[in-house]
């Protein structure tokens, strides 16, 4: 369903994605670690079409069509939603309104249906129906924040939801209905590309359920079975790149 092949991406004059190769079939479950400043982020923002990533060479595809330079509405409009590491402060948008109108464009839905529909879901996430009369993100807590990027993925049913760190920043609780929400999606045939540093989540996951891709300095160097985020976290990412050569 996508594949990303060969990415070289630039920020100003710094190369970030130096030659990045990933697939993601249909339903599957995808999982991207590595140290901070490995190019994490970059690879999720770029696939997203975020206009600060140039990209340089490689292409991006999905289901068959390149959308490398398509931009990130149209590729939301076929199914793909980043779920953001840092989700933003809106001033001056409530959610509600916001939901409805994400809803109206991607999915053709009407007002009041989806008014019914975002409260239903809502609840789902622990919010109330007062709290969608808030600003998006104004004031929110860590996990109010991450909950909020679950919701709209629940509404929008993508084919591909890629999650930026969905556990960082975040309470127990709501870690737990996080990933509970997450499998959700997938057992529905959402195709998953999961981000994590530290792993925290996997912890609530099954690792029979994803493979696991390690970044480092820009590129994919290790893929493997789930079961190794527990090697990961034992050894930590030094010792895992020593291991492999990874170290040019
Ligand atoms: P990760 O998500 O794995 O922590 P990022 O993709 O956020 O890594 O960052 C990779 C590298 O690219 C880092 O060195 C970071 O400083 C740099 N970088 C990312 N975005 C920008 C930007 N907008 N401007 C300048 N440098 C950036
Ligand atoms: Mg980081
Ligand atoms: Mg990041």
């Amino acid at each position: 369903m996508l594949n990303v092949e060969n990415l070289i991406v630039t920020v100003g004059d710094r190369e970030i994605l130096r030659g990045v190769d990933l697939s993601v079939g249909t339903g599957e479950f995808h999982v991207i670690m590595g140290p901070n400043g490995s190019g994490k982020s970059t690879l999720a923002l770029t696939i997203a079409g975020h206009p600060r990533y140039e990209i340089k060479k490689g292409r991006i595809t999905f289901n068959g069509e390149d959308i490398t330079e398509l931009p990130p509405d149209e590729r939301v409009k076929r199914g793909i939603m980043l779920a953001f590491q840092h989700p933003e402060e809106v001033e001056g948008v409530r959610i509600m309104e916001f939901l409805q109108q994400v809803l109206a464009e991607v999915k053709g839905m009407d007002m009041v249906e989806a008014y019914d529909r975002i409260v239903e879901t809502a609840k789902e996430l622990w919010f109330k129906e007062e709290d969608l009369m808030r600003y998006v993100n104004v004031g929110f807590s860590g996990g109010e924040r991450k909950r909020f990027e679950i919701l709209q993925a629940l509404l929008l049913e993508p084919k591909l939801l890629i999650l930026d760190e969905p556990d960082s920043g975040v309470d127990v609780d709501s870690l737990s209905v996080i990933s509970r929400k997450i499998e959700e999606l997938h057992e529905k045939g959402t195709a998953v590309l999961l981000i994590t540093h530290y792993g925290r989540i996997l912890g609530h996951l099954d690792p029979s359920r994803f493979r696991v891709h390690v970044m480092r300095e820009g590129r994919i160097v290790l893929e493997r079975g789930g079961e190794f985020v527990k090697e990961i976290e034992e050894k930590g990412f030094q010792k895992i790149f020593e291991e492999c050569g990874c170290n040019e």
